[in-house]
């Protein structure tokens, strides 16, 4: 986050959203980010894809698009529907400087992690935003989110250790040059590129899956460069 570019307005609102237990949303007081009734504002991705957590008319394990050609990540849990509140929340925090915003729905990923029971993985990777995007919003808003969930997630697993995963983005025409040949199988179509071999398993953090191709291409770079599976963290799913 770029402070000295924060308004005192924004700052204020902050303080009272962070230390005076009040909704994100509405300014309601209460315990938490999100008030009961603001909650029922976001759309639950309950009926989803097991696989690639895509919003589906009725329960199934799997969609046509996996069934079809399955991605490189072995599940992607999004808990909610890119659309309505959750969307504005985003939007928001993203392109106006705002990340304060994702506060309500990274705690909301967080309690959904746990209440599923879902393994947490030791190593940690967040699909980089672009450069001229981390130029234009002054943070990167999956760094963000990794940060804080793992802060979450600490309160209920005080000995939790991950270790962090770069993935790099590296120009087309820059990716043949800098790297040695035995590395050059490592980049893929989007051209991702993992320097680090990690052993086990990765989980990997974005803050909306669209179309999959982005989190899939990352997916991808992890398992070339050894990671024996990938899961897929998100805050929503595009419906
Ligand atoms: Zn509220
Ligand atoms: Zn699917």
């Amino acid at each position: 986050m770029n402070h000295p570019y924060l308004s005192t307005t924004l700052i204020n609102k902050v303080y009272k959203r962070l230390f005076l237990n009040q909704c994100y949303v509405c300014g309601f007081k209460q315990e938490g980010c999100l008030c009961s009734s603001c909650t029922t504002f976001l759309k639950r991705n309950d009926h989803c894809c097991d696989r690639c957590a895509s919003p589906t008319l009725s329960p199934l394990a799997l969609c046509g698009e996996c069934q079809k050609e399955p991605p490189s990540f072995s599940k992607a849990i999004a808990p909610f529907e890119y659309e309505g509140l959750c969307r504005a929340l985003i939007t928001k925090a993203k392109f106006e400087n705002q990340p304060h915003l994702l506060r309500p729905l990274i705690s909301q990923l967080a309690d959904h992690i746990l209440q599923q029971n879902q393994p947490i993985p030791k190593l940690w990777s967040h699909v980089p935003t672009a450069t001229s995007s981390l130029i234009e919003r002054g943070f990167c808003q999956t760094e963000f989110m990794s940060q804080l969930l793992l802060k979450h997630l600490r309160c209920y697993h005080p000995d939790l250790k991950i270790e962090l995963i770069t993935i790099e983005r590296i120009k087309a025409n820059q990716a043949q040059h800098t790297l040695a040949k035995r590395e050059r199988h490592k980049l893929t179509h989007k051209h991702f590129y993992v320097p680090q071999t990690p052993s086990e398993s990765v989980l990997l953090i974005d803050d909306v899956i669209t179309t999959g191709s982005t989190v899939n291409a990352c997916a991808k770079a992890l398992t070339l460069s050894g990671a024996p599976n990938v899961t897929v963290w998100a805050l929503a799913r595009t419906p």
